[in-house]
């Protein structure tokens, strides 16, 4: 997962000794909820009035790392396990991810 400009971010706030902030930057994925990441992505800055963003985080900052962010879970529910996954077969309409898939055929 390569976000250049977030880690670069941390870098530099870790070397300052701001540690609350890096670690900020570090779980930001965990503060934003997937629809609100969307927003991002598309440049919709009404978003900013929904997220309780510290006033250090300015909206650029937010879209380069979004730009650069996958948010984890991102993908589609497996039937069999229930885990979201972005790897994987359709079967019957249904998706198996990559991981059931390789169970299922070790069972064949
Ligand atoms: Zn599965």
């Amino acid at each position: 997962m390569a976000n250049q400009f977030i880690e670069e971010k941390i870098t530099e706030l870790t070397r300052k000794g701001d540690m609350e902030k890096a670690k900020f930057l570090k779980n930001l994925h965990k503060k934003i909820l997937p629809s609100q990441f969307e927003k991002i992505q598309k440049n919709d800055k009404s978003v900013m009035k929904e997220m309780f963003m510290p006033k250090w985080v300015s909206w650029e900052m937010l879209r380069a790392w979004a730009d650069n962010f996958q948010m984890p879970g991102k993908g589609r529910v497996c039937i069999l396990c229930g885990e979201k996954s972005e790897n994987g077969i359709d079967f019957n309409e249904k998706f198996i991810c990559e991981n059931c898939f390789v169970r299922l055929k070790h069972l064949e």
